[in-house]
């Protein structure tokens, strides 16, 4: 592979450099300013799908959110345009080194028809985060929300209604660089799009079954499993597969000899136990680095400890090991579990396969625990603005 000059010196020694160089008057960067942005509207309003013909990310809508960035300038005039395609140089860096990161968040319509965002602060922190690992440049994050609030207005009318409805956003932020050289990109291109989405579960929940993966591995300490960067995605679909193969829909991640539970699929995972005292303890893996600091996982981690009574309930975030699962199962011990994220909101889990047994996982409300079953429903109410929680829904305008 070859390494350019730019590859042992990171941006913040480049600055450092030109700081010291009199000869060299530096340009301030311009900071991301929503007040600069520009609309212009397409003139070929694509057709709208009905409610019930919507699949997950396969349809946008009529624009797109692009701003432009350069060493040299900072963060460019945003621009709202009709969606189109990106024309990028074969040797653009993005395309060879993966210098790409998201978010996903969603925009739901509430019963008065404002168009509403949940906590999109924590993406913005957590998307600065990711671009920051990768030498991509950051931004004041609540431009960028004011930003997408006005992409919101323009595209409203694909904002679908109903409940369990969304439209889906998708911040993009990719290295534009055109070179081969593995080093800091000098350009970039931050940008949105939205998919309209029905309910991940049509009629009810759908509970899963997992597989616990030890041959492959997600996440390692040091590593980036807790950004969210496109190459971490792309390597979690063959062990998907495989498990897929085994009849199981999910991969439940393990790590360590010990066999420690980190995540499922996409999500972040949760387990209710049953203790001795008769006190019931909700559990999930700490932010160690390995998991993805999710949006949902935090929110029912906080709804959690706000709305059950301390009495009878334990919030922990701890480390738990697949052992520690299949021992509280035996004992009559396991209560329920689920996953956690924007797409789904929670997902009950039925089944783990595990060392050629399979651990059942209660479903006390039909589908689903009676806990997952009331977290969806104290989330979902914040999301739709049926209930006011903190600043967690925000209106765009
Ligand atoms: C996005 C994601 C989550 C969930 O995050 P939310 O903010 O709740 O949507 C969990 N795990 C992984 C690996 C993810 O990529």
């Amino acid at each position: 592979m070859f390494f350019t000059k730019n590859s042992i010196r990171s941006t913040g020694q480049l600055l450092l450099r030109k700081s010291f160089s009199s000869s060299i008057i530096a340009r301030a960067q311009a900071p991301l300013d929503a007040s600069k942005l520009i609309i212009n509207q397409t003139t070929t309003p694509k057709q709208k799908l009905p409610n019930e013909k919507l699949v997950f990310g396969k349809t946008f809508t009529d624009h797109m959110l692009e701003i432009e960035w350069t060493q040299e300038n900072g963060w460019g005039t945003p621009v709202i345009n009709p969606y189109h395609k990106l024309q990028l140089d074969p040797s653009t860096i993005v395309l060879h080194y993966a210098f790409e990161l998201f978010e996903g968040m969603k925009a739901y319509r509430d019963s008065q028809g404002n168009i509403r965002t949940f906590r999109g602060d924590k993406n913005m922190i957590r998307m600065n985060k990711s671009a920051d690992r990768i030498c991509l440049p950051t931004f004041d994050g609540e431009e960028l929300q004011k930003l997408i609030d006005k992409f919101l207005i323009v595209d409203k009318s694909f904002v679908p209604e109903g409940n369990g409805y969304s439209l889906y956003l998708r911040p993009t932020l990719i290295g534009t660089t055109e070179s081969l050289g593995v080093s800091t990109p000098d350009r970039a291109l931050l940008y949105v799009i939205a998919s309209p989405v029905g309910p991940y579960y049509s009629s009810g929940f759908k509970p899963v079954s997992l597989e616990a993966t030890d041959y492959a591995v997600r996440a390692w300490p040091g590593g980036v499993g807790d950004k969210k960067l496109g190459a971490n995605y792309a390597p979690c679909v063959k062990p998907q597969l495989q498990a897929a193969e085994r009849g199981y829909h999910q991969n439940l991640w393990l790590f360590g000899e010990e066999g420690y539970i980190t995540e499922v699929g996409t999500m972040n995972v949760f387990f209710v136990f049953q203790h001795e005292d008769g006190k019931k303890e909700l559990i999930t893996a700490p932010l160690d680095g390995t998991i993805l600091e999710g949006v949902t996982r935090d929110s029912v981690l906080e709804l959690a400890r706000e709305k059950l009574p301390a009495n009878e309930w334990i919030i922990s975030e701890r480390k738990y090991t697949i052992s520690d699962v299949a021992e509280k199962a035996a004992k009559g011990q396991l209560v329920e579990a689920f996953g956690s994220g924007t797409a789904a909101v929670v997902s009950p889990i039925k089944s783990i396969g595990w060392n050629g047994q399979e651990i059942e996982v209660p479903l006390a409300a039909g589908n689903s625990g009676e806990l997952t079953k009331q977290v969806a429903e104290w989330i979902r109410k914040i999301q739709y603005g049926e209930e006011q929680y903190k600043d967690w829904s925000r209106v765009a305008q």
